[in-house]
């Protein structure tokens, strides 16, 4: 009987192909490959989203409105408007048609200095304007390498989203991404990303209870490609996955969109 009531709050798990475009495409490559996806995207039960730069969600919005494929942002500032210059609010993505953003990108770790403390300032804003989460979090090669991989990485889930609410987590989707693994054509195996993504689910149902555990869906991100996506999607703790390289062509991502 339990093992029944398991399998079934599993299915109901959102799986999710999110395409992280990065500082890529301008807005007449940005509405080709917006063209591309529209015309091929198979029939699925995954979400699929996409996430181009800022200047072109809205015409992206536009261009997707009527369709299956979600436009989400890679990034949002915490404070609700004022003096800081070159950043973008929730309140405007949600103006433009956003009701998804990306946060904790190892990207943004590394290069703009975002820091765990910072992104739950983001994350509280993000919930507060009812949007949701894509929250990336992973460790360095170092961090694996000195077999820290598994503590690093429940810090981060502890810092930046352990002081939310139970009821908060229906707007987060976690995204392990082990930085090692991201645009390096180096991957997990499915089986290291199988046993970080139970270690994650465990860390959660230690914390809040294996009913939230169950429910959250958590991608893997780093390198996937059409050729590796179908191994590391079957694994039973890999609801979906952050695409970004392949994700700039509409051929693979299609591919990995059929993969899940
Ligand atoms: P990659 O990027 O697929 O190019 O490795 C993944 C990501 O940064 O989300």
């Amino acid at each position: 009987m339990k093992i029944k009531i398991q399998l079934k709050k599993n299915k109901m798990r959102k799986k999710i192909v999110a395409g992280n475009w990065k500082m890529n495409n301008d807005l007449a490559q940005t509405q080709t490959l917006i063209s591309d996806l529209k015309k091929s995207l198979p029939a699925t039960d995954a979400e699929v989203k996409i996430a181009p730069t800022y200047t072109n969600l809205y015409p992206a919005y536009e261009a997707l409105k009527d369709s299956a494929i979600e436009v989400v942002a890679q990034n949002m500032h915490q404070e609700e408007n004022g003096a800081y210059t070159g950043e973008i609010s929730a309140s405007m993505l949600k103006s433009v048609g956003i009701k998804t953003v990306i946060l904790g990108h190892s990207e943004r770790r590394a290069y703009f200095g975002e820091d765990d403390a910072l992104l739950a300032k983001k994350v509280d804003t993000a919930i507060k304007h009812e949007m949701d989460i894509i929250f990336c979090f992973g460790e360095e090669l170092e961090d694996r390498k000195s077999d820290n991989h598994f503590k690093l990485v429940e810090s981060q889930l502890k810092n930046a989203l352990f002081h939310l609410e139970a009821a908060a987590w229906k707007r987060i989707v976690l995204a392990y991404e082990p930085v090692w693994a991201i645009g390096t054509g180096e991957t997990a195996s499915p089986e290291q990303a199988q046993e970080m993504h139970e270690f994650i689910r465990k860390t959660l149902a230690d914390k809040y209870s294996q009913d939230l555990a169950d429910s959250i869906s958590i991608l893997y991100g780093g390198s996937v490609k059409p050729a590796n996506a179908e191994e590391i999607f079957s694994k039973p703790d890999v609801d979906g996955g952050l695409i970004g390289g392949a994700a700039l062509k509409a051929e693979d991502f299609i591919g990995i969109v059929k993969a899940i």
